[in-house]
This record gives C-alpha cells, structure tokens and sequence, in this order.
C-alpha cells in the first residue's frame, strides 16, 4: 500500500520528494486549485529582521532558511530546473535612527545563532539606492547579507521532477477523505483506495477535506494579492525590501519586481482581484519605490495562504486515527519554513525521531 501524500504545492511536494527519495511509495495528489499559495508567493526568506516574534516559530524559520543551499544543492541532482534561489540581501527600512539601532540589534543579536545572518550594516538612503535605485528618499536601512528569495512556483516545479524522478507517482484530481474503523482511506475518481498513511498538505484547503471524518481544524484562507511589474533595469541583484510595514518588494532576474501583499483574512475562498486589494499593493509599492511608477504592470496573482489560530503551523498526527498526519498552517511563511517542515514531516511519517519538538505545532490546537 502506498503512502499518500495530499497537496502539491511547497509542503506537499518536499514531503513527498524526502520520502520517495528515501524509497518509500509514494502517490502525490493535486487537484490543481485556484488560489493555490504556493504560486502566488512572494519567495522572501530571512527570518533576519521579522515583525514576528514566537521563539518557536523563529527557530523553525532560522532552520527553514539555513536548510535551502543543502536542498537546493541536492535538487540540482535531481532536476535540471531552476528554483529561483538567491542570496541576494535585503534592506530592512527604517524612518529613524531608533528604527535602525533596533532593526541592527535585532539582526546582531540572531548573528550570534547563526553565521548564516552574514553581513549586518546600517545605510543611510544614498547607500541604499545604490543597491535598491527605486527607493523612497526619506529612508534608511539595515542591510543584512544573509536575506535571500526563491521563486516557489520554480521550486515547487523542481521538487515536483525530483520526486518523479524517483519513481513518485502523482495523480492529478480532487479526492475526498473518508474513515473505516479508525482507518483513514481517500476516495478517487477510480474508487476508493486503502493507503497504508494519508498525510495531509492540502494547504488552506485541508479543513474542508478533514470535515467528513469528524476532525476540526482551527484553520482559514486568507487572500493574498500580488503585484508584478517590470521595469527596463537589471533587477538580478537587488535585495529585498522590507518595510516597517506588512508590505514588501522584492525582484527577480527577468527584470520583474514583486509588490506583495495583501492579507485579507474572512475572505474565504473568494478567488478574485478587488479594486482595493489592487490599489492596496501598488499604492504601498510606489511609496516605497517611487522610482518604479513607469514600471509595467505585469499581472496581479492571488493564493489563499493557510491560517491556523496563530501564525504557527499545525503539524502532527490526529489521535482519532492511526494513518492521519496533518500538515498544513504555514500561513505567510510557507516559503521559508515549508522545505524544513517537509524534512521534518517525513521523519514523522517514517517512524523516525522528529529534529523538532512537534508538540508546539498540534493540529488540533
Ligand atoms: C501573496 C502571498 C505571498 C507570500 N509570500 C511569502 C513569502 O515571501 N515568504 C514565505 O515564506 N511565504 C510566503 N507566502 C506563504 C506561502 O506561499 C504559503 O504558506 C505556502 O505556499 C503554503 O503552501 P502549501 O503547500 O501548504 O499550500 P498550497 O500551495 O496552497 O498547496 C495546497 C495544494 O493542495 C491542493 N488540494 C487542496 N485540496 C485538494 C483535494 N481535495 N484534492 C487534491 N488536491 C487538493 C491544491 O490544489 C493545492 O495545490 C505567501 C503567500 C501568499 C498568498
């Protein structure tokens, strides 16, 4: 019997990627939904300078960013695709010197964890438009080396071939979980299917999928709309940018700058662009890089991120079954942490000792 993975956007297919690897049997599922997070992702790791304080989550980012050079690497042996990854730096703005002396401890202080935090320097606004030239005038910054982004629709592709690559078979269709005797099996368009372990990733999605067995998850979409625009410069290495707000910028090397993000909690699976979400993004854009008003505007995405209770994720089994593991609630560190926690899930899934104390991530919390 196989092991069945549930969701193949960033979680699902770095579960599946580490256990087909590993030479378990593996049957990945997607439905291929609208809205799905890991298309419309920004692609910002640094948990360097965050607004989010949980110690816990904190180390599994840090561990979330140091693992993406080792994955990276090994996917290189695996897949001939690119996966957008880069250390490209980000700038963390600041009004004033206040801001900066607390945004520079803060990143000094995380230095002392780990070398991967790099360089640590503040910048007043000429240092900071050399290396970011549409930026605002009335800024300064904390420029922290150690910063990078990934394109997750890339990624997500190349793990998808790696795990192919492997002998993983995917099956593209909406199923439905259902339960016998304590048993969890899914239901195809072929029929019903015993498994010998369901692990569920179906990210914002997996709530309604546990609903029919009984099991309730504190869990939501929240809509996210993101901006790209392309300007005629060479983008390749310009940092990240992240303001003292919940907005972003970050760019990639086909010229394109992302201007992210909305965070629209309540509003369900409501797959549309609003006016104001639109205006949202680009009115926050152009304040902090004004220089990009003649930019192009590309196209606006949008993907439901998967929000439990808090900004933790919900990890782990389900008491009520023997073969359910639940993985999902990455919410708007999916891009950063979800690699990890694929490792981390699959160590779960093979009866192995967890590198994580799972017991901070219960789903049924
Ligand atoms: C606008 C935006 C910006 C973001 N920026 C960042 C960022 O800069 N950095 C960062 O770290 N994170 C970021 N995130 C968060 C990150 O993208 C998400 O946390 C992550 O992608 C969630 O991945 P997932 O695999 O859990 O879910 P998803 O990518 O949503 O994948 C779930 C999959 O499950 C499938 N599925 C659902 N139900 C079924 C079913 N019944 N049968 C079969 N398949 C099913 C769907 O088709 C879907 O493909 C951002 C998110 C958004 C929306």
């Amino acid at each position: 019997m196989k092991q069945v993975v549930v969701g193949a956007g960033i979680l699902g297919t770095s579960i599946a990627y580490y256990l087909q690897k590993r030479g378990v049997d593996v049957l990945l599922v997607d439905a291929d939904f609208k809205g799905k997070a890991t298309k419309a992702g920004a692609g910002i790791v640094c948990p360097w300078v965050s607004s989010r304080k949980d110690p816990d989550l904190y180390r599994l980012a840090r561990a979330g960013a140091i693992y993406y050079p080792e994955l990276v690497e090994e996917l290189k042996q695996d897949s001939d695709l690119e996966t957008g990854y880069q250390l490209c730096g980000a700038l963390a703005l600041g009004q004033d010197e206040e801001d900066l002396d607390r945004l520079y401890q803060e990143a000094v202080s995380k230095r002392e964890e780990t070398d991967f935090v790099g360089e640590v320097r503040k910048l007043n606004n000429e240092e900071a438009k050399e290396m970011f030239p549409p930026l605002q005038d009335d800024v300064s910054a904390v420029y922290v080396s150690g910063g990078a982004r990934v394109d997750g629709q890339k990624l997500n592709e190349a793990l998808l071939k790696g795990f192919q690559k492997h002998g993983g078979e995917l099956l593209e269709e909406e199923i439905s979980l259902a339960s016998d005797d304590g048993e969890v099996y899914i239901e195809t368009g072929r029929g019903n299917m015993a498994v010998k372990q369901v692990i569920l990733a179906a990210g914002a999605w997996s709530k309604d999928l546990l609903a029919p067995i009984g099991v309730d998850l504190t869990l939501e979409p929240q809509r996210g709309q993101i901006a790209h625009v392309y300007t005629e410069q060479d983008t390749r290495d310009w940092p990240v940018v992240l303001p003292q707000t919940s907005h972003y910028m970050l760019a990639f090397e086909d010229s394109r700058v992302v201007f992210g993000a909305t965070r629209e909690t309540g509003s369900g699976f409501d797959y549309r662009l609003t006016a104001g979400g639109v205006h949202e993004v680009l009115h926050e854009g152009l304040t902090v890089a004004p220089g990009l008003r003649d930019a192009t505007l590309g196209e606006v995405r949008i993907g439901f991120r998967p929000m439990g209770p808090d900004y933790k994720p919900l990890l782990g089994r389900v008491s009520d079954f023997d073969n359910l593991i639940v993985a999902t609630g990455l919410g708007p560190s999916g891009l950063t942490i979800g690699p990890y926690v694929g490792k981390l899930i699959g160590q779960l899934a093979l009866g192995e000792e967890v590198e994580v104390d799972l017991s901070y991530y219960d789903p049924l919390r």
